[in-house]
């Protein structure tokens, strides 16, 4: 199996710049695209940041993290990503949007690149069947953020190859992740767990039972977990989270995974969590 050592990246927000991130570390030499040039530049200065985080704290050298950092070359062409051996897409969640990147990258990659997409939600299968080669497509999804959290989920589509397979567990591997392995199923094992309990909680604080703070205070103190629904919610992105509960509730036809109409009322405010400034809490003062 030819070992991975370029990887390219779609998409430069959170998670894009997080997978750069952990990528440049591990050696690998990166290309990192986006529609938007102020999302680079935003990656760029929140990688540099991170980096001077982890040097402080002597968990990387100051002369690794400058390495880590020339290895990461920027560009809103999307062709400059086609000379990687693979590519990740880590575009807005939205299913229209995914696919119409899998048809362009299928034009610009080399026949034997692999292309995964870090989607929360969406069908592997069905964005494999818009790419040239869906032998070689498949979903690898890092988790937020991603220079922290030890997970990436790797899921088959109907089409991928077992070569695709074995040649992403281990560039996750190589990124210092634990993988775990879920079928292709609407939100795969993580968020058809994690994405109820979020639109629950906006269920609850919708209907009066508790406030913000105590609901994300009861279950961060009642369940011992590092933060609460909404301060998680916030994290994640308001916007990505609605779009996870519409893939779940489209793609299962159950009413108990209908997203709550003030998750919805915050997403059409722009309340969008951390990135926006304002979501549950307010960020505006930084
Ligand atoms: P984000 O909103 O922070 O970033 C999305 C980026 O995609 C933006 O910079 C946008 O300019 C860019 N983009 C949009 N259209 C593009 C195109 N045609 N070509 C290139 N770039 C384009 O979103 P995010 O939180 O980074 O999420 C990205 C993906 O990762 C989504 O599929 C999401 O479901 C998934 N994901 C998110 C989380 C999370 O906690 N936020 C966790 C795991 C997976």
């Amino acid at each position: 199996m030819v070992e991975i050592q370029s990887i390219g990246i779609v998409g430069a927000g959170q998670m894009g710049n997080g997978i750069a991130h952990v990528a440049a570390c591990a050696g690998f030499d990166v290309k990192l695209t986006d529609i938007s040039q102020d999302a680079l530049d935003r990656a760029v200065a929140t990688i540099e940041k991170n980096l001077g985080r982890m040097v402080k704290k002597d968990r990387i050298s100051e002369t690794d993290a400058a390495a880590a950092l020339a290895r990461i070359d920027c560009s809103t062409d999307m062709a400059t990503v086609g000379e990687c051996q693979l590519i990740i897409e880590a575009a807005t969640e939205n299913v229209d949007l995914k696919y119409k990147i899998f048809e362009s990258l299928s034009a610009v990659a080399s026949e034997d690149a692999i292309l995964a997409t870090n989607t929360s939600s969406i069908s592997i299968t069905s964005i494999a069947a818009k790419a040239t080669n869906p032998e070689r497509v498949m979903g690898m999804h890092f988790m937020n953020p991603v220079p922290v959290m030890k997970l990436v989920e790797l899921i088959r589509g109907l089409q991928t190859s077992d070569s695709t397979f074995e040649a992403v567990e281990r560039a996750a591997q190589r990124m210092g992740k634990t993988t775990i392995v879920a079928r292709d199923v609407p939100g795969f094992l993580v968020n058809r767990i994690l994405m109820p309990y979020i639109n629950e909680a906006c269920q609850a604080l919708y209907e009066g039972i508790g406030s913000v703070e105590d609901i994300d205070t009861g279950m961060k103190l009642g369940t011992n977990v590092p933060m609460g629904p909404f301060t998680l919610a916030d994290f994640i992105g308001l916007d990505t989270c609605l779009a996870i509960c519409e893939v779940l509730y489209n793609g299962l036809g159950d009413d108990k995974y209908a997203p709550s109409p003030l998750l919805r009322k915050y997403v059409e405010a722009g309340w969008l969590g951390r990135k926006s400034g304002r979501g549950f809490y307010d960020y505006s003062q930084g």
